[in-house]
């Protein structure tokens, strides 16, 4: 009987919205065969070959054979599976980004996919034992005997290994293969992560670790989702805790999985994780050698790498049976990915907790009040670590007011540290503690300037002012990377020797900490000096052993490490974030001098944190200087309800590019003219966006603004498909936006 051919729907790595159809590969026997949803196959798209995913749902029979093309490889991994597809399902549809971008992230470990060709073995082929009944005495030797007395049917023998074992010359082995009696079958490499070691004791937890710690173990044992808040002051055990909770999916077989804000900063996370488990995690983050990337990948989709601690995108990795998620400083605004898919880990995190059944725990000291408000909305349950560990108390908190207590000049210009904080600085060294200046600036200076007419150096292809970075001697943008010498004359006016650094980075602070201390050891701590994991694991050990003790650093520094000799930390300019019309400036200000005021006093010694402000009533300095996180959360709650926005309205934007400013602005002119009347939402713009120029790309920016009923993304759908863009011109939705240039 002439049968139809099969076909199935693959979803393509490509930024496509929906599979496309494809026949089912031929065996050898010329018979079709037959694959599962989850499957990851190379199918032809155009002149390309391409990895995809066999994806749920039938295809369309009414799509003539002659326009299909068949599946021409199967991959040996594990199917991807149903949680994974409705995971990216879900993503794209709430990112509003194609499909077919969001499994991209999943399968981005393409040699990973390849089928290994491994090591040639060799098993018996069954009922092989019986060999004289099949092939007759005279034929089976006494030295093909001893062959088959020592191979198993189950294999893992090299020819090596068997004739060295039956003590023949491995020409017998390939007799012994060409009778049909013992066959030879490749295996791939195994890739795995050594299991961490279970039961061995942690730290004695005090009373209140204890209860938060097997109220999650519970959780992680019932197998069912819950979101849980682990909220308490840094230094609360907030890491020990969670560990708990990480063994506990180890002991019911399940992975884990750490997300982190920045995984090339926390080698001493990675330390303490090896104490405790005797073990390292597998970790995922850019800084992976292709090698590592394809056998982590492995390794998690077999369920061979039972904790995982990575960057955002190890969200995406395809676990075989995720039973916790961890997502540490869940605050942090590194969680949001802001080019291709415009994705937050943490709340995507959520649904995929969701999707595998298994709780989620979101820990800070300073929740982000969107979590919040899910506490207080019952979505969230919230555990609480009331105090320090071991009784360090709080540091105090001073504000300087920079308008009394004006910095004085230096010999070679201006200062940026007052008389207040010169003082404490002097008496923390003289104590032998360590003190840490911090500014959240690198380079040397944001802006140069010339004297004689004024002009400002300015990035080619950005609206923003390039970075004097001195150690490099080079001006930089912060933006697109342009660098360029600093030039000998002003490009404007061409006097010479006329142009001026303003304005104070980390680099300007370590020259006059090492003017007004010259007897101190000097650190700088910025992402620049912190290239890679070694760099930084190399400082951190410097500071913990004493051999710095005067820090200066940029938002790095902030972010968890223990260093118990710093008593004293200097907020050289605590305004600087609540600048630039951002929803949420107020609040990553609040988190940022909060964490970087954490690491002060964190053992036996007090810690005192002084903040250099120019606005000491501002609710932000007030509530920092009173410790009250709940009050401030109060007050930026009622703001931000007044004003609808998030989390008590919704946001989405759109950011539309283009090369050419006229056919950009003609564009968003008839975008502008189609923008629907929607009860309960608006649609702000166009708006040149405050980085107007990026990479050399002119930028517009609107704005939906909606109820929290209505979701943003079905009024950016409709709106944005009834026109099509330039082809030059790109349009991108960023739902749920945490930058607003
Ligand atoms: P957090 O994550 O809340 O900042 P950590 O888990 O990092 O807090 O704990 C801060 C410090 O206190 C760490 O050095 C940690 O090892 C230590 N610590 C916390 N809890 C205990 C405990 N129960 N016993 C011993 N040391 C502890
Ligand atoms: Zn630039």
């Amino acid at each position: 009987m002439n049968r139809q051919p099969l076909r199935c729907r693959v979803q393509v790595i490509l930024p496509i919205e929906k599979p496309y159809d494809y026949l089912l590969p031929y065996g050898p026997d010329g018979t079709q065969i037959e694959l599962e949803p989850g499957q990851i196959v190379m199918v032809p798209v155009g002149r390309r070959t391409l990895p995809g995913v066999v994806w749920d749902g039938a295809a369309d029979e009414n799509v003539p054979l002659k326009k299909l093309k068949e599946i021409i490889g199967v991959s040996e991994v594990p199917p991807l599976r149903e949680e994974l597809r409705k995971f990216v399902e879900w993503v794209a549809n709430y990112t509003l980004s194609p499909q077919g971008s969001v499994l991209k992230m999943a399968l981005s470990v393409p040699q990973a996919l390849e089928n290994l060709v491994g090591q040639k073995l060799y098993r018996l082929v069954v009922g092989g034992e019986n060999g004289e009944a099949d092939v007759g005495n005279s034929r089976l030797t006494s030295a093909r005997q001893k062959v088959i007395d020592v191979v198993t049917d189950s294999g893992g023998w090299t020819s090596a290994d068997l004739a060295r074992e039956a003590g023949v010359s491995s020409s017998v082995v390939k007799g012994l293969e060409k009778l049909g009696l013992i066959e030879s079958y490749f295996e791939a490499p195994d890739f795995f992560f050594p299991r961490p070691e279970l039961d061995v004791k942690g730290p004695e937890l005090s009373p209140d670790q204890k209860v938060a710690a097997d109220d999650l173990a519970i959780r992680v044992q019932d197998r069912t989702f819950s979101t849980v808040v682990l909220d308490g002051v840094t230094g609360s055990g907030k890491t020990e805790v969670y560990f708990e909770a990480v063994e506990a999916a180890m002991k019911e077989g399940r992975q884990a999985l750490v997300l982190l804000p920045e995984i090339a900063l926390s080698s001493q996370w990675l330390d303490r994780f090896k104490k405790r488990f005797g073990v390292a995690p597998a970790e995922w983050h850019s800084d992976l050698t292709p090698a590592l990337r394809r056998k982590t990948w492995r390794a998690v989709a077999a369920g061979k790498a039972p904790v995982v601690v990575g960057a955002r995108s190890a969200l995406m990795l395809p676990y075989r049976d995720l039973g916790l998620i961890i997502v540490d400083e869940e605050h942090e605004g590194s969680f949001k990915q802001e080019d291709g898919v415009y994705y937050h880990a943490r709340d995507m995190a959520v649904v995929r907790a969701k999707g595998c059944d298994c709780p989620i725990v979101l820990a800070s000291a300073t929740p982000a009040l969107e979590t919040m408000v899910n506490v207080q909305n019952g979505r969230y349950e919230r555990l609480i670590l009331p105090g320090r560990h071991g009784g360090a108390g709080m540091p105090d908190v001073e504000l300087i007011d920079l308008r009394f207590d004006k910095p004085e000049r230096l010999q070679s210009g201006p200062g940026w540290l007052s008389q207040a904080l010169r003082g404490a600085i002097r008496q923390t060294l003289e104590a032998g503690e360590q003190a840490m200046l911090f500014l959240n600036r690198r380079g040397y200076a944001p802006l140069t300037l010339c004297r004689t007419c004024g002009h400002r150096l300015q990035c080619p292809h950005c609206t923003a002012w390039l970075v004097e970075h001195r150690r490099f001697r080079r001006l930089q943008c912060h933006h697109c990377g342009f660098a360029a010498a600093l030039p000998e004359k002003c490009p404007s006016c061409e006097a010479e020797d006329s142009l001026v650094p303003c304005g104070p980075g980390v680099e300007r602070i370590v020259e006059e900490a090492k003017l007004l201390f010259p007897e101190a050891n000097v650190a700088l701590m910025a992402s620049d000096t912190m290239t890679t994991p070694t760099a930084t694991k190399e400082m951190v050990d410097r500071i913990q052993n004493r051999e710095v003790n005067l820090l200066v650093g940029t938002q790095v520094v902030a972010k968890g490490y223990h260093f118990p000799y710093l008593t004293l930390v200097g907020v050289v300019d605590a305004d600087l974030g609540l600048f630039g019309g951002d929803l949420r400036a107020a609040e990553r200000t609040f988190q940022l001098l909060h964490q970087v005021a954490g690491r002060a006093g964190r053992a036996e010694h007090k810690g005192r944190v002084l903040l250099q402000t120019s606005d000491p009533k501002h609710p932000v300095m007030q509530t920092l200087k009173e410790g009250d996180r709940d009050k401030f959360l109060e007050i930026e709650a009622e703001t931000r309800a007044r004003g609808h926005l998030p989390p008590f309205g919704r946001l989405a934007a759109v950011i539309v590019s283009g090369p050419d400013e006229g056919e950009l602005d003609n564009f968003c002119a008839s975008l502008a003219r189609s923008i629907p009347q929607i009860d309960g939402a608006q649609i702000l713009g166009p708006a040149p966006a405050p980085l107007a120029l990026l990479r050399g790309k002119f930028r517009r920016r609107f704005l939906i603004m909606s109820k929290k009923s209505i979701a943003p993304q079905g009024i950016a759908r409709s709106w944005l498909g009834q026109l099509k863009a330039p082809s030059r011109i790109k349009v991108v939705v960023d739902v749920d936006p945490y930058s607003f240039l």
